[in-house]
């Protein structure tokens, strides 16, 4: 070997970029969903029915009331909260079809 304990010497560190992240699919390579700023937050940033059509619903980072895990758990639960009002679901429903 013509550097004997080179490798030991040498420090990594790999580092991340937006641009990777934009690759694996976060939207514009954002940690959050799209920029929490004044008019893409609370009532502006798209909610739970983002458009007028039937049936279709949204979650996530990018979607009221916004992103990181606890907050997109939120979010999940105002979209099932909007599912059960949407469908009149009940327990009494959700107990018949499961028996
Ligand atoms: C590096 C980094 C560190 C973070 N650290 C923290 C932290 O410490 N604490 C915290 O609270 N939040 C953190 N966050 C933010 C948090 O991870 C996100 O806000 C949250 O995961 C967003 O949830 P989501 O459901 O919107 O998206 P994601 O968790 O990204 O889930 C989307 C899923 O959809 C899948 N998918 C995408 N396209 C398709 C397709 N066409 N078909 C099928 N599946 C598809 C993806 O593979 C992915 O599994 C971090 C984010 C990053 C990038």
């Amino acid at each position: 070997m013509a550097f004997p304990g080179l490798t030991d010497s040498m420090e990594w560190m790999e580092v991340r970029t937006p641009q990777d992240a934009y690759h694996f699919g976060l939207y514009q390579g954002g940690m959050f969903g799209i920029e929490p700023s004044l008019f893409q937050s609370g009532v502006f940033r798209p909610q739970v029915k983002p458009l007028s059509v039937d049936n279709l619903y949204a979650v996530g980072a990018s979607i009221h009331p916004g992103g990181g895990i606890p907050i997109v758990i939120q979010g999940a639960q105002l979209m099932v909260r909007q599912l059960v009002q949407d469908f009149q679901i009940t327990s009494a429903s959700t107990t018949a079809r499961s028996t």
